[in-house]
């Protein structure tokens, strides 16, 4: 029976959590009493995770599916690979990690039902430690001011999207897709739910602080155009002044005679210049990083196995 529900979830070095999820996870679908499938992308792990996977599909061959990476390919390309892959009419997105606790997926589903395309969720109570809190705000707060996204916590996985929206997310063939603002983009009636956030069941977060600022590098490249506008308009600022010092400068030369003194304050401004100037190259490199990573056109994502007992539009799987 072809599913109504598929629930997407990628998996990272998760072997210590995934039972615990699945023991919460399947009887809240089972209750809910419409078909589902859950697909498990393995993004490269280096754990058990995929051998257990391999059970679960064992354990339950009609609901779950594993599909497998042959590297760690990042978190929101696992999920575009879920969101191929589905079959449902409805996809939920969540982490593995227990996180976003599965008994909250009925109340999205609900809003889902009432003619939403998209249904975001929203943490409240975080349990992460303070500095993550600290820049999932800022984060926010960006992204709030620098892009057309308006939402309440882009950083929020346990979602519900409509399977036209999940269709357009596919097409957009973004190397470095962010799943959460693009469904909010493309979204024609979304809504937002405040759900739970709780500790991680087992293992640490695959987040540290580098990956976290390329993470956030993507969602603001990737809306918006501000950052670069911004350091134009600075840098049209800065030459006006330094054109007004310099003209100063040469008044004074001409005027009082030449200055000894001072000699200190000018190389404090050039390195002010030269520093602003580094900034926006770096700056201009992360935009071109971006265009380069959208010419060379590599898959998102190379999947090694599949695990799935469903047959996909008539031929056996
Ligand atoms: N994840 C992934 N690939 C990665 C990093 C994370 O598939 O490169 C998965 C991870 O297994 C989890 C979810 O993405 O299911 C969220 O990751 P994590 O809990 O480590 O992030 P945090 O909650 O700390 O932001
Ligand atoms: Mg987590």
């Amino acid at each position: 029976m072809r599913p109504f529900l598929s629930v997407i979830i990628p998996v990272y070095n998760e072997e210590a959590g995934l039972e615990i999820l699945f023991s919460r996870l399947m009887p809240v679908l089972t209750e809910m009493g419409r078909p589902f499938e859950v697909i498990c992308v393995n993004d490269g792990s280096r754990d058990n995770s995929q051998k257990i996977l391999e059970s679960l599909h064992d354990r339950y061959p009609d609901q779950v599916r594993a599909l497998c990476f042959m590297r760690n390919c990042g978190q929101h390309p696992a999920i575009m690979a879920g969101f191929e892959a589905m079959r449902g009419d409805v996809a939920i997105t969540m982490d593995a990690d227990l996180q976003n606790p599965p008994e909250d997926i009925p109340k999205l589903i609900a809003l889902i039902d009432a003619g939403h395309d998209v249904v975001g969720g929203y943490r409240c109570n975080r349990n992460d430690p303070a500095y993550r809190r600290a820049i999932s705000k800022l984060s926010n707060i960006v992204r709030e001011h620098m892009t057309d996204i308006h939402m309440r916590d882009h950083g929020c996985m346990l979602r519900a999207y409509r399977k036209e929206i999940v269709d357009q997310i596919i097409t957009t063939g973004d190397a470095s897709p962010f799943i959460t603002a693009l469904s909010q983009y493309l979204a024609m009636n979304p809504a937002e739910i405040q759900v739970g956030h709780e500790e991680r069941a087992a293992g640490v977060s695959n987040y540290n602080l580098y990956k976290l600022i390329r993470y956030n590098f993507d969602l603001i490249t990737g809306f918006s155009l501000v950052p670069l506008q911004l350091f134009t308009i600075f840098g049209m600022v800065l030459s006006a002044c330094s054109g007004m010092l310099v003209l100063y400068m040469a008044m004074r030369r001409i005027l009082v005679g030449p200055e000894v003194d001072g000699l200190f304050t000018l190389f404090a401004i050039l390195f002010l210049l030269i520093s602003v100037c580094m900034t926006g190259l770096g700056l201009i490199g992360e935009y071109v990083g971006r265009i380069y990573k959208e010419v060379r056109r590599r898959p998102r994502y190379i999947a090694k196995e599949y695990k799935q007992k469903i047959a996909m539009d008539g031929e056996a799987a």
